[in-house]
């Protein structure tokens, strides 16, 4: 029969939690270092015979240690949650950053988009993160809405200019016109004399007495000369007005010609600029890309041979971190020149994105590139970059490709690339030839 007093009851459940107080703690065992001292005690003890009472020291300190290590391992949940969200914005800014690189920036928003360039690449608070983007988004619409409205301004001018050329076209058709005019009444003229004259003829033949003929000449001449006068003050006018016109379209085609020539010199000033990388002043990868078209065509025609060598620097993300943005982009610029510099007045050297540049050489063989590559290499790493007097150590690798069978640009550019990988596992400051 089961016991049912309410003392057995209590005895029960004391046996209970007890068996449940040394199955908690044989569990928890190895579960946090902060709990192995207490299970440590609580062991020894129950292994004396220790009961519920003599373990409620250790079970209390047990207890505020479990509470302690729940708000530990909440916080830790919250940091990680934190660092997730940082990054994701740094995925996002590094996303803002490589599309502000695609877009071709017109010269008036270079100053905008390199500071926030900078501001990208900068740490930030939740605020200005927003901020930022906000400011990234307002500058692409604003390059966009300038490109939309440049062309309107070429439209409106072409526009204005075949208005003006139309005008000058029927001007040049009305000076035709008086000239014309003034031929046919030079043959009224004509005709005019000689009727006179035939006139005089007749009455001279028919004319009895002197004093008649004399009367008849003298009022013949003095028609004949009035027609003269007349004719020639209408040529007069007609001359002044045509003139006047010619004077009119000449002005015009002047005109015409400096705001042509204007339109053409600012043309190409756009056209220069959207071609040059403004930091390091190398051609861009527009540039490149136009260029390299070229030269492919070139080569599929004639067949010389064609290389070409991408550069990278080698832990250029350490100079930006450890001497600024500033000192990153000065030394961005001096390798560029120096590479510019260094390559032949045939090679095409620019400044492909990044810290990376490519150079297209005509009339070279791989192994020929190398040559010149490492002569190159070896260039940069010994020319003594420093910071404010403090010497860096600053190294290049690339890779090298020539063109050949029936390879388009990206073919090349790939296996240039794969190269410039190897460099850098064979432990960079190294220029490698693709080899398949
Ligand atoms: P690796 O040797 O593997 O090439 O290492 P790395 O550090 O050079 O390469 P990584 O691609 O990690 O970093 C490239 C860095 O170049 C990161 C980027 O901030 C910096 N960078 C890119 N463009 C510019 C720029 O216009 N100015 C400056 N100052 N830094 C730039
Ligand atoms: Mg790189
Ligand atoms: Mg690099």
């Amino acid at each position: 029969m089961v016991s049912s007093s309410p003392y057995s009851s209590l005895i029960d459940n004391e046996k209970f939690l007890y068996k449940l107080v040394i199955q908690l703690l044989i569990f928890s065992q190895g579960s946090h270092k902060l709990l192995e001292p207490h299970l440590l005690s609580i062991g020894t003890k129950l292994r004396n015979g220790a009961n519920l009472q003599d373990l409620s020291h250790e079970l209390q300190a047990v207890s505020k240690t479990l509470l302690h290590i729940s708000k530990q391992t909440k916080q830790d949940v919250d940091e990680a949650e934190s660092d997730t969200t940082a990054l994701q914005d740094d995925y996002v800014m590094g996303r803002l950053d490589e599309l502000l690189a695609e877009v071709e920036v017109p010269l008036r928003f270079h100053q905008q988009t390199s500071m926030l360039k900078q501001k990208l690449r900068a740490n930030h608070s939740e605020k200005a993160y927003k901020k930022v983007i906000d400011s990234a988004i307002t500058l692409l619409l604003n390059i966009k809405d300038y490109g939309v409205s440049e062309k309107k301004g070429i439209d409106v001018f072409l526009e204005d200019l075949t208005e003006q050329l139309d005008e000058i076209g029927q001007q040049a058709e009305m000076a035709g016109q008086a000239n014309q005019l003034s031929i046919d009444n030079r043959d009224t003229l004509n005709t005019e004399i000689h009727r006179q004259v035939g006139n005089l003829k007749s009455s001279t033949q028919s004319a009895q007495e002197l004093s008649i003929l004399k009367t008849h000449t003298s009022e013949h001449l003095d028609r004949l000369l009035a027609q003269l006068l007349e004719h020639k003050q209408m040529e007069d006018d007609r001359q002044q007005e045509v003139q006047r016109k010619i004077d009119l379209m000449t002005q015009k085609l002047q005109d015409l010609e400096t705001e042509t020539e204007s339109l053409r010199t600012r043309l190409k000033i756009e056209h220069d600029k959207a071609l040059c990388d403004p930091l390091t002043g190398l051609p861009n990868r527009l540039a490149y890309n136009s260029r390299a078209e070229m030269e492919l065509s070139r080569w599929k025609r004639y067949r010389a041979p064609l290389s070409l060598v991408i550069w990278d620097i080698d832990y250029f993300k350490r100079i930006n971190d450890d001497y600024g943005h500033k000192a990153g982009d000065k030394t961005l610029a001096l390798i560029g020149q120096l590479l510019l510099n260094n390559c032949r007045e045939t090679d095409f050297a620019a400044r492909y994105g990044g810290e990376e540049f490519v150079m297209l050489m005509p009339n070279t063989q791989e192994h020929q590139a190398l040559e010149m590559a490492e002569n190159i290499r070896k260039m940069i790493q010994n020319c003594g970059f420093n910071s404010n007097g403090e010497d860096i150590n600053l190294t290049l690798s690339c890779g090298i490709s020539e063109f050949k069978e029936d390879d388009q640009l990206d073919d090349v550019f790939v296996r240039a690339d794969q190269a410039l990988y190897q460099s850098k596992q064979h432990g960079r400051n190294q220029c490698t030839i693709y080899v398949e």
